[in-house]
Formats: C-alpha cells, structure tokens, sequence
C-alpha cells in the first residue's frame, strides 16, 4: 500500500491530507507536526485569540476526531529531524518511517534579535505559535508599556490588540514607512493616521539599537538615542522559510524549497507547500506567506500526487484586522508604478488600485469589500480598468467587469 507522508502539520499540511482523502487516494497518510496541537489556524493568534475574545477549539481547523475518522495519522509534538531521500525514509521521535511520496510544509519561523541586543530577555515575544501567544497573555494587560519592534502587519496587528487591551503601545519601523515592503504610501498613511488616533506612537525611520534589563526587559535605546521603558516587546520583523529538511534531502532552494509549477521540489517524489516553498510566478520566483496560499498549492499538489500533474496558479489574497478596519488585498502589487485612490462610500472606508501600466495588479481594500471583490473578479479573469476609469468617482466599478 502507498504511503504518503507529509511533514508540518498546520494550514497547508492539514489542507493536504484532508483533500487527498477527498479525492479518494484510500493508501496510508501520515501527517507529522512538532507542535503538541492538531493543526490550528493562525490569522487569529494576532487578532481574536490574542485579544482573548476567540476560544482554542475553535482555532482548529478540524477536530482531532477529524483524523482518525478519514485514517490519516497524526503524529504530534516531534520534529522530524531527518531524511534520507535515497531510502525514503524521515526520522521522528526516534522512529524511522517510510514514504512513497513526501511532502514539505514546515511553514516559517520569525526573525528573533540577537541575545547581543536583548532578544533573549524574558518578556520579548514573537507571534507565531500558540504557544507564543500563551507565554504574552500574562503580558499584554492595562497599564503595561509594549514596545513593537516591526511596522508589518503582524507587528500592527499585535499593537491594536495591545491598545485595545489598555497598554501604553510604541511602534518602532526602520523602513521610511510602516507596510513599506508589502503596500503604497496611501495604505501605510491610512493605518498611520489609524493607529494615531487610537494612540499608537508610530516612529518610523526608527530602529532599536537594544533592548535593556536584568533577565527581563524594562527598557529599549532606539537608534535616534531615546530611550524608553518598556514592560514586554513583541518582535515581528518578518520570518524565514523553513527549509533545513529540504536540504538535508539534497533538494534545490532558492529563497526557500524551490518547486516546479506542479510543486514539486528538484527530487520528484519530494514536494512542498506553503509558506516554505518558492514557486514560479510570471518569469519570477516567489513565496507567498498567507492563507490562501498555503490551501489551494497544499490542495492541487493533492491532486498533482495522485494523477496527471497541473500547474499552481496563485489566486493572491489577503486580509488583516485592526480596531474596527479590515484591510483586505487581492493579487499581488509586485512591479507597480501607479496607484489610484477611491473613497468609499462610508467615513474610513478607501481603496486603493495599483497598476502596471494600464494593467490592474492588486487592490487594497479598507473597510470597502465592494472595490475589493471587483478587483479581485478582474484580477483573476485578467481584465483591467484603466487608472482614470477607477479615479473617476463616477465610473460604477461593476459596470466595468
Ligand atoms: C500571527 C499571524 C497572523 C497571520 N495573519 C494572516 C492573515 O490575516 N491572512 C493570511 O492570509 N495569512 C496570515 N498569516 C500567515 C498564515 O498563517 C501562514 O501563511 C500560513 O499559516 C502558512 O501555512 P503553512 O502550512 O505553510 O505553515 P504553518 O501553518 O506555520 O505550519 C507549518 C507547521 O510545520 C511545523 N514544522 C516545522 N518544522 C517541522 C519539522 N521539522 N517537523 C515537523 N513539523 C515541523 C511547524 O511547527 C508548523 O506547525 C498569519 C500568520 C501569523 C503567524
């Protein structure tokens, strides 16, 4: 009987072994994951979860039960901490077991500040785990001063959630700008101006030079010499790709596990999903880090494992929830040289368009679903409006699809 094994039990490995029984593969799955936990959904550990207001059951994506009721095996809370890809065979826990096809989707680990600058002091988090999020709670409580070493949406996020919950927030952002790596100037002032007014201090061209205290830290030198006292930091720089496991099996990186459009790494019996693997894209490499992404190439290399292969075309979007707004982006702004901005028809709500000439590429959408859906219907039927269609306040959007 075949054996499918996949390593990295979260959102793409989980949405693997789920569609592989869908799709009626009846051989043996095994999915192994070092977290003690049945695989969970993310996005909320920054936003409900973190804000106490989401319970854990129902950060699972599907029940533990789920599992054992489809066959598929779970083996928790053990990294696999190797492979033999001439053998097939991964090593967990001490157990060596064996594969017809293996799958990669270790996800991604946040950048950590080095000990030399205090990022190993108690009280620095980084959100990424459950466990993450548990070892802040005791934290993020009315009074306490936050330092937030990062302006992307992870470290705004975590500063809303904080605010919300009474703490004193500082953001502190070495890039120009807040969201500078993954958005326009109009969407960083949009959040700028939003996270102002529910008093947010925002330091952008600000770096920190190091965080201070005895065991635990009570304070951070920024880079313009301010010094500051802070109770807890939450660190969110951005992350790296996990891919020693890919390496050890002598598969090609590049910018992470690098796979052809079907997934599968340079060993064909190796694929990978999700935010540890880069894929092609429009004459380009890329790795995408979110959700959606992370379903849809898990599911078509479902599909590409069991039967004729078909290549991963990325339907790009995203959200992220601060205060009350929620931002939600489709496609993917790469190579933009325009933007247009819609006011909505709601105080606060605002799209913003961006273009490649005359070619619409990615729509960031703030409290306006309605620019959001159109642009994402456009996006993925490879129809565009032109800048000046969407900058005329009277042009009806829909009237254009
Ligand atoms: C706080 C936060 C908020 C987010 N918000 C959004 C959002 O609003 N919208 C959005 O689209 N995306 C969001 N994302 C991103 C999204 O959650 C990720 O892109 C998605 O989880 C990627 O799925 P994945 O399966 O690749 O990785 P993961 O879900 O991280 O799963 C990888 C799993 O592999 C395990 N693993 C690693 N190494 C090994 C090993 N050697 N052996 C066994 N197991 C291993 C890890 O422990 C982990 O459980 C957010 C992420 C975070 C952290």
């Amino acid at each position: 009987m075949s054996h499918i094994i996949v390593v990295g039990a979260g959102q793409a490995g989980s949405s693997m072994v789920v569609k592989l029984r869908n799709l009626g593969f009846e051989g043996k799955i095994t999915l192994v994951g070092e977290e003690p936990v049945p695989p969970y959904q993310r996005p909320p550990l920054s936003k409900k979860y973190l804000l106490g207001e989401m319970a854990l059951e129902r950060l699972y994506l599907r029940p533990e039960q789920f599992y054992s009721d489809h066959n598929i095996e779970l083996k928790l809370g053990n990294p696999v901490t190797a492979i033999d890809a001439d053998a097939k065979t991964i090593t967990v826990g001490g157990e060596t077991l064996t594969y017809d096809q293996l799958a990669i989707t270790t996800g991604s680990t946040p950048r950590q500040l080095p000990a030399a600058i205090g990022g190993t002091l108690e009280g620095v988090h980084v959100v990424r785990t459950l466990a993450d999020v548990d070892a802040m709670a005791n934290d993020v409580k009315d009074g306490a001063k936050a330092l937030i070493v990062g302006g992307g949406y992870i470290g705004l996020e975590a500063a809303a959630v904080a605010r919300k919950m009474g703490v004193a927030v500082t953001v502190i952002e070495m890039a120009n700008r807040i969201l500078q790596r993954v958005a326009a100037p109009e969407t960083s002032d949009y959040f700028r101006e939003l996270h102002a007014q529910n008093d947010v201090t925002i330091l952008e061209k600000t770096g920190l030079t190091r965080l201070t205290g005895e065991g635990r830290v009570s304070g951070a030198e920024l880079s313009d010499g301010t010094m500051l006292a802070v109770d807890f930091a939450i660190v969110g720089v951005g992350v790296t790709p996990n891919h020693s496991l890919a390496e050890m099996a002598g598969a090609t990186l590049d910018n992470g596990i690098a796979v052809n459009e079907f997934g599968q790494t340079s060993d064909p019996t190796i694929w990978s999903a999700g935010d540890c693997a880069s894929f092609p894209y429009q004459g380009n490499r890329i790795r995408l880090e979110s959700v959606q992404n992370a379903i849809d190439q898990a599911e078509q290399i479902a599909a590409n494992m069991l039967g004729e292969p078909t290549a991963y075309v990325p339907k790009p979007w995203f959200w992220s929830d601060q205060y009350d707004t929620k931002l939600q982006i489709a496609g993917l702004n790469t190579g933009y040289d325009q933007t247009v901005v819609r006011k909505g028809d709601k105080e606060g709500s605002q799209s913003v368009w961006y273009f490649k000439g005359d070619q619409l590429l990615a729509v960031d959408a703030m409290n306006d679903p309605r620019p959001y859906m159109i642009g994402k219907r456009m996006i993925e039927a490879g129809k565009s409006p032109t800048p000046a269609q969407v900058g005329d306040p009277a042009t009806d959007l829909k009237a254009l699809m």
